[in-house]
This record gives structure tokens, C-alpha cells and sequence, in this order.
């Protein structure tokens, strides 16, 4: 099947040919996002595949509809851009990548954890400067803090639970679905706000859903615990990001590492480096010493990429062979309340 290839980088190219010597679809390489402009490429495509900041809305799946197109192949898990009411009433097909590997995020997660909070990025620039002194640099043990795991899905399970039997923190949960297994380690499932005026460090692995935006705002860090540590490698718009930086001038919270970011689609994936970048909100976010942000890469290892393409071209060719798509998602999952992660 000819797919068209959205926002196409380096490595979708490597690790998607790579996968197609097994299926032998014809893929088209661009780099455009998707978006209402550029939707009319994807003329001659059954399929289009795209990722997190691509813009798939009502206005684009029809345009990609009059194009042709019948099926979009989302290279992620989260599908909260995507208007799956207008693709269920337009006829196009979603199927997206559930599971390709939670480890790459639960570990990018840990490791930010720690570099943030002991410190490292600031250090490894002072070191290079010939700066050996280490006032500044105090950090605090992750053994016996209290921490707040946020969705104990596939991901927060396992953040959980290294933090739990790896480094020893009493580990606090909250999940409407409760994970047995966690609890027999001893992690404590709790109400939101128990766990948001408990937590010392706070990680974040729910979906973004009207129930969960902007649930780390200025009421939960009004009564969160001074010092709070925030790291968010869900989705950018869990957090105000406002209320966060009133949070870090007044001394409130102690530190915050993110992996994504509210208003990310007009940054992230892409090199800035000689423009002017008109946020103000992620310029100030940027000034703080306490703050450590990378773009969206916590899924970025060589075992998750490939599983991704993998996946992805399997469920295009289910749909050409007009099997039962098994990663497909419809609109029953967003009425159920179900997991746009
Ligand atoms: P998952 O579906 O396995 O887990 C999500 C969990 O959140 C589920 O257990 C669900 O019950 C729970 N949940 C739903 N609503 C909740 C609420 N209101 N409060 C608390 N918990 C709630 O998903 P996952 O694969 O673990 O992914 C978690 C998040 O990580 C998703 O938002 C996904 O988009 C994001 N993600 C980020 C990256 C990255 O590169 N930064 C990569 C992959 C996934």
C-alpha cells in the first residue's frame, strides 16, 4: 500500500525502511507535519502515518479524505490529537502503537528524576568550565522520599516499582485502576489530592483527558509540600505551566524536569537553534536553575523505534489485506474515558 510519512526525521526513515523489508509497502518520505496545507500531499495514499504534534482535526481528516486517504497509522501511543469522531464519520480508520516500549520512557523518566535532582546537567557545565567547587550542587537522597506516581499504566508501573524496590522511596499511587501486583510491593494507592499534598517528587504517566489537564495547577501546588519536585514524560498540558513558574518564583516547588510541554507542536523536534523563539512561557520556564526540559525524547531508543515501525507497518498491512485491526481506536474509547495517551 502507498503510505504517506508526515514529519518525517532521520530516524522515522531509518527504522520504518528497515521494518518495510518485511511488508513492501510503498512509503513516502516528507517532512511537512501533517496540517491542514500539507494534508493534500498524501494524494495517492491509502494511508498516512503521522506523530504526536501532527495536526489531525476535522478540517484535515476531510481533507485527507477528499485526498484519498483511509486509514491514519498514528507512530505513537497518545492519540489526544486526533478527532476520532470526525474519522469514524469520515470512514478513515486510526489504528495507533498501544504498548512499543514502556521501558524507554519509565527509564528516560528515572534518569531525568535524578539528573534534576542531584544536579548532574549543572555540574557536567561547571566541570567543563574547570569549576570544581560544589556549593550549589546539594541534592537529597531518593532513598525514603516520598514519591507520586500518577498513572501506574504500562509506564508508571514501572517507574513505580524501581522506585519502590530499586531505590527504597515510599511510593505513593493514584490510577482509578488499581495494580495488584504494585501493591504487594508496598506502593499505597491513594485519592489524587492525598497523594498531591503527600508527594515529595511527583511523576506523572496518566493520559491527557478533561479530567487530567492541568492537574498539577495552582490549587495542587498551593497545597503541595515545599520543595516539591515535578517530572512530567506524559503529556505537556497535565501541568499549568503558568501556575508552575509562580510556583518556581516563589520557592514552592524545588525542581522540575519535563520531557514535554504544553505548547511543545510549535517547538519541539525541530532545530531553533538560529531563530527567535516567540514563547515567553518556555523562555522564562528556561531561566530557572532548578529547571530541566528535554524535547520529547524519553521514547527515543533503538528498541522502541524499531518496535514502533514494526507495529505501525503490521497494521498497514492488516488493513490492506482487510483484516481485523487490532490497534485500531474509535470513538468508544474517548466516550468510554478511555486512554488518549
Ligand atoms: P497506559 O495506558 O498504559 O497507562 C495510563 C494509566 O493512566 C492507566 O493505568 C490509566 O488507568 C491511568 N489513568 C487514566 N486516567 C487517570 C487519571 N485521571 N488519574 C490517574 N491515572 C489515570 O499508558 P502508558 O503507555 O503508560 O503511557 C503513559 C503516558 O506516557 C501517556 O500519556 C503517553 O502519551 C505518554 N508517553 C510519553 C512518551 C514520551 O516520549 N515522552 C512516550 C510514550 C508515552
Amino acid at each position: 500500500m502507498r503510505v504517506t510519512i508526515f514529519g518525517t526525521k532521520g530516524y522515522d526513515r531509518r527504522f520504518l525502511s528497515e521494518a518495510n523489508a518485511a511488508h513492501g509497502h510503498d512509503l513516502v518520505f516528507l517532512e511537512p507535519r501533517l496540517d491542514l496545507t500539507t494534508a493534500p500531499l498524501a494524494k495517492g495514499s491509502r494511508a498516512v502515518c503521522v506523530f504526536v504534534n501532527d495536526r489531525v482535526d476535522a478540517a484535515v481528516l476531510a481533507a485527507l479524505a477528499e485526498a484519498g486517504v483511509r486509514l491514519v497509522a498514528l507512530r505513537c501511543a497518545g492519540f489526544n490529537n486526533v478527532d476520532l469522531s470526525a474519522a469514524a464519520r469520515l470512514g478513515v480508520d486510526v489504528v495507533r502503537v498501544p504498548a512499543y516500549s514502556p521501558h524507554a520512557v519509565a527509564e528516560f523518566t528515572i534518569g531525568l528524576l535524578l539528573a534534576v535532582d542531584r544536579q548532574i546537567p549543572r555540574a557536567w557545565a561547571r566541570v567543563r568550565e574547570n569549576n570544581f567547587a560544589l556549593d550549589g550542587l546539594i541534592g537529597r537522597n531518593l532513598h525514603g522520599r516520598t514519591v507520586g506516581v500518577i498513572g501506574t499504566g504500562q509506564i508508571g508501573a514501572l517507574v513505580a516499582r524501581t522506585l519502590k524496590a530499586g531505590f527504597g522511596c515510599d511510593v505513593l499511587a493514584s490510577d482509578p485502576v488499581v495494580d495488584a501486583a504494585l501493591e504487594a510491593i508496598g506502593v499505597r494507592y491513594v485519592a489524587r489530592e492525598a497523594l498531591l499534598a503527600q508527594a515529595e517528587v511527583v511523576t506523572l504517566h496518566c493520559p491527557l483527558t478533561p479530567d487530567t489537564r492541568h492537574l498539577i495547577d495552582a490549587t495542587a501546588i498551593d497545597r503541595a509540600r515545599d520543595g516539591l519536585v515535578i517530572v512530567n514524560t506524559s503529556r505537556g498540558a497535565l501541568i499549568d505551566t503558568a501556575a508552575l513558574i509562580a510556583g518556581l518564583k516563589s520557592r514552592k516547588i524545588g525542581a522540575v524536569a519535563l520531557d514535554v510541554y504544553e505548547q511543545e507542536a510549535d517547538l519541539f523536534f525541530e532545530d531553533l537553534s538560529n531563530e527567535i523563539v516567540d514563547d515567553d512561557v518556555f523562555q522564562r520556564l528556561l531561566t530557572f536553575p532548578n529547571v530541566l526540559v528535554t524535547g520529547h525524547q524519553a521514547f527515543l531508543t533503538e528498541e522502541a523505534l524499531a518496535a514502533i515501525a514494526e507495529t505501525t507497518l503490521s497494521s498497514i498491512s492488516d488493513a490492506e489485506a482487510r483484516r481485523v485491526l487490532t490497534n485500531r481506536i474509535g470513538v468508544e474509547r474517548v466516550r468510554g474515558g478511555g486512554q488518549p495517551g
